[in-house]
């Protein structure tokens, strides 16, 4: 089975909280750009990983795609479920911002539901799904969807499922999730200890959901979409990787109609007018000598969802 990654389309971080985790609100958008994802019965639980990456990717326990198989087994699976091998082919780069990982775990869960007959429904498997990690829930169910918490409590977007090309830039590099944050954290409080105040007050950083973003979307209109981009994260990515400043620069200056730092980067994204323009722009781009590679994508695209079975 295939399992697709995610763009932010927005995402609003709010201040830390007592657990470590930002009370996010984000817009979440699947695109066609997949990883592969078999599941076999096997002796006892394990997982191989080939393709885009696949050195860094642990091959143990510490995979998502297993924690997710255990995940299930702890939660639903049948006493007598049997060990399972799961084989990932990456094709959604490692520590992009993309979220790779929370994908293969949905795909494992999907998998072992169908493997082990324990044919839990949609709305089980999400619950599972977000014990396992903030995205997990997401690349279950696909499409274009608000998710709320740390993007675990999700609603479907009202939209038309119009396509909307991307193009990818790809860097030389990774950034860690939690460093990104951390340094969003420290931005925050420098400029807030530059502007006299102490403590930024709750209010100001609560994370709320852009109203034009959502706007362009009903609409479906790339043009309205382009410019109402917008990632929280997206100083504190750049002042990890500056390269970064001159790959969105490139874009913008090649066409792009909006250009951002996917989630918690390296990956930019730039939306592009037609699917003609999203093969010039990534064209362009990759001569540009501003990334490590470019890719076409056009979301929103479904997630690995079971459609669920009305009894
Ligand atoms: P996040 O989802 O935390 O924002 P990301 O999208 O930037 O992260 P991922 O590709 O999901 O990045 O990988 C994040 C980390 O998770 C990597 O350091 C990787 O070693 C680890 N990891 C565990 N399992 C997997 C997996 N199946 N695929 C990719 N990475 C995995």
């Amino acid at each position: 089975m295939r399992v697709p990654a995610k763009l932010n389309l927005q995402l609003a971080v709010g201040p830390p909280r007592a657990d470590g985790y930002h009370d996010l609100v984000t817009v979440f958008h699947a695109v066609s750009l997949f990883d592969e994802i078999t599941a076999e019965p096997a002796a006892s639980d394990g997982v191989s990983v080939r393709g885009e990456g696949a050195d860094q990717v642990p091959e143990d326990g510490d995979n998502l795609a297993l924690r997710a198989v255990a995940a299930l087994r702890a939660a639903a699976a049948p006493a007598d479920a049997g060990g399972v091998h799961i084989t990932i082919v990456k094709r959604i780069p490692v520590a992009a911002g993309l979220a790779g990982g929370s994908a293969d775990a949905a795909a494992a869960l999907v998998a072992c539901n169908e493997l082990w007959d324990v044919g839990l429904g949609q709305p089980e498997l999400l619950e599972i799904a977000a014990g396992v990690g903030s995205d997990v829930a997401f690349a279950l169910l696909g499409g274009t969807a608000v998710g709320r918490g740390r993007g675990e409590r999700l609603t479907p977007a009202l939209a038309p499922a119009t396509p909307y090309h991307w193009v990818l830039a790809f860097a030389e590099g990774h950034l860690s999730t939690p460093e990104v944050y951390g340094t969003l954290d420290r931005l925050r409080a420098a400029e807030a200890e530059r502007s006299g105040r102490k403590r930024m007050p709750g209010p100001v950083l609560a994370p709320a959901l852009d109203g034009a973003l959502m706007s362009a979307l009903r609409s479906a209109d790339a043009r309205q979409l382009g410019p109402a981009l917008s990632n929280d994260l997206q100083p504190a990515a750049l002042s990890l990787f500056p390269a970064l400043r001159k790959t969105l620069a490139a874009g913008l200056e090649l066409g792009a109609l909006g250009a951002l730092v996917s989630g918690s980067g390296p990956t930019c994204m730039f939306l592009a007018a037609s699917a003609d323009r999203a093969l010039d722009l990534a064209a362009s781009l990759s001569g540009a000598g501003v990334c490590r590679s470019v890719a076409r994508a056009t979301g929103p695209v479904p997630g690995a969802a079971v459609v669920p079975t009305v009894r």
